[in-house]
């Protein structure tokens, strides 16, 4: 999972930029990038926060008027700087791109890259991987009369050979921008625009939350296999490519986006309310009696007290949360992780201490924090622990970007319910059924394959295993 944002049409771009990535920050801490074009591209990125890459730095020096961010977060483990986006090539015309997701045939392409192509990739990064496959598809075209036709059956080969998932944008130097999706439309990406005195300007991002502080109005969503491509007199044009059967990722819903954010005409907050009404009456059926609900902060809020609502029991704030500390999902190693859970959260134990306490989490990955939030709880004197997670039980690995791609630290691919329970230490673990969910996204088709391993793209047993040892052996980003 990564941030991208990507404008087109202004003057002076570069802050702006940097300053949306801001707004992204929470989908990736491991690196931050921002590359510009007024003739020539202007680049600077680096390992780290937002603030940190740019701190100090003048940021007027890579000023141009298109321009794209990215901010990162390392699902195959390598954080070398090397791997920061965006990257740069400089044939044919020049290009610049972005992305966000995986691409799940990245072995096969490196190689038919360099047999048919005599492109050597030399990095393990996707991104570079998608822009060489279309810098080569390119440079076949006419290039003195490169029409839009031509980028947009450009685009088409990429999406037909690349699969997986990706939400990417692309400068073409003096040329025009470009955004695209892969044919599910995977990973999100929303359009908007304002009026300057500049004209139109015209932006997109991973998160529309990022139109509401630069001040742009929500267009819309990609769609998938969309591909938009905005030429240098700012005309907009646009034409679905390969397009397959839309399955968005549902846990940009249940925990990765902002709850702030609107994805598919639908607000994350209120998406998360939404999902605690049947997780209550799952909650119900096991005829428990919490005294009180409450939620391991922050992404799980709105589910538990959307939950405690329908159960008619007090929600409460059981946890103090260190503001200052990151997401502990997207810190890298499990060392990490937990260390981060013990310095980010701290039960209020006048709350939670002689209760029956029902705890709610978005999900449980490797079981490793919940167990440690459910000792917190028994440690500040809580009675009895019910662990409710607002997602169905996580049991097949996610292929498509983020980080549960290693099936053995998938705890419910290997154990049932109950066995779950009793490794956290809860006297009760209670899942979001899987037939509830599909129920509430009849009218969007959705990605739920790391619940019920039925992925939208083909995939086979070899390809899951590589994808694996890729991860294992973190040479992959
Ligand atoms: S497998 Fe799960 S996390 Fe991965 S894209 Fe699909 S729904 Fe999202």
């Amino acid at each position: 999972m990564c941030g991208i944002i990507g404008i087109s049409g202004y003057e002076n771009i570069a802050p702006e930029i940097m300053n949306g990535l801001t707004t992204l920050q929470h989908r990736g801490q491991d690196s931050a990038g921002v590359v510009t074009f007024n003739g020539n591209f202007h680049m600077k990125k680096g390992n780290g926060l937002v603030s940190n890459v740019f701190k100090g730095y003048d940021i007027e020096k890579i000023n141009g008027y298109c321009g794209l961010g990215h901010v990162r977060y390392a699902t195959f483990g390598s954080t070398d700087e090397v791997d920061a986006q965006p990257i740069v090539l400089n044939y044919p015309f020049g290009l610049a791109m972005v992305h966000n997701g995986n691409v799940v045939n990245f072995n096969q392409l490196k190689k038919r890259l360099y047999e048919e192509n005599h492109r050597l990739l030399e990095t393990s990064n996707d991104v570079a991987l998608i822009l060489y496959t279309f810098a080569a598809e390119l440079e076949k075209k006419d290039l003195k009369h490169l029409t839009v036709d031509d980028i947009f059956d450009t685009v088409e080969v990429v999406q037909k050979s690349v699969k997986g998932a990706y939400s990417a944008m692309t400068i073409i130097a003096n040329r025009g921008f470009l955004a695209f999706s892969d044919p599910h439309g995977i990973r999100p990406l929303v359009m908007g625009r304002k009026f300057t005195d500049q004209g139109v300007v015209y932006a997109f991002t991973s998160e529309s939350t990022t139109f509401d502080y630069l001040g742009y109005e929500l267009i819309r969503d990609i769609e998938p296999g969309e591909m938009i491509f905005i030429d240098s007199n700012k005309r907009v044009h646009t034409r679905i490519g390969v397009k397959k059967k839309q399955a968005f990722c549902v846990f940009e819903y249940i925990y990765f986006a902002r709850e702030d954010t609107i994805m598919h005409n639908r607000l994350v907050a209120s998406e998360r309310v939404r999902l605690g009404v049947p997780l209550a009456k799952t909650f119900e059926k096991y005829g428990l009696n919490p005294e009180i609900v409450i939620d391991v902060p922050s992404s799980a809020y709105f589910f538990a007290s959307s939950m405690a609502e329908e159960l008619n029991v007090p929600y409460r704030r059981g946890f103090a949360k260190n503001p200052h500390m990151g997401r502990s999902f997207i810190t890298p190693t499990q060392e990490q992780r937990e260390i981060m859970v013990k310095q980010k959260l701290n039960p209020i134990r006048d709350i939670v201490k002689g209760k029956k306490v029902a705890v709610v989490d978005d999900s449980v990955v490797r079981g490793t924090t919940s167990k440690r939030i459910v000792k917190l709880l028994r440690d500040a004197g809580a009675t009895e622990v019910y662990f409710v997670s607002a997602s169905p039980p996580i049991k097949s690995p996610c292929i498509y970007g983020i980080d549960m791609s290693v099936k053995k630290e998938i705890l419910a691919s290997h154990y049932d319910v109950e066995e779950i329970g009793k490794f956290i230490g809860a006297d009760k673990m209670i899942y979001q059924s899987l037939e509830d969910l599909k129920d509430m996204y009849k009218d969007l088709p959705i990605c739920h394959a790391c619940f019920s391993g039925e992925y939208p793209t083909t995939v086979s047993k070899a390809m899951l295993d590589e994808i694996e040892k890729e991860k294992l052996s973190s040479n992959r980003s």
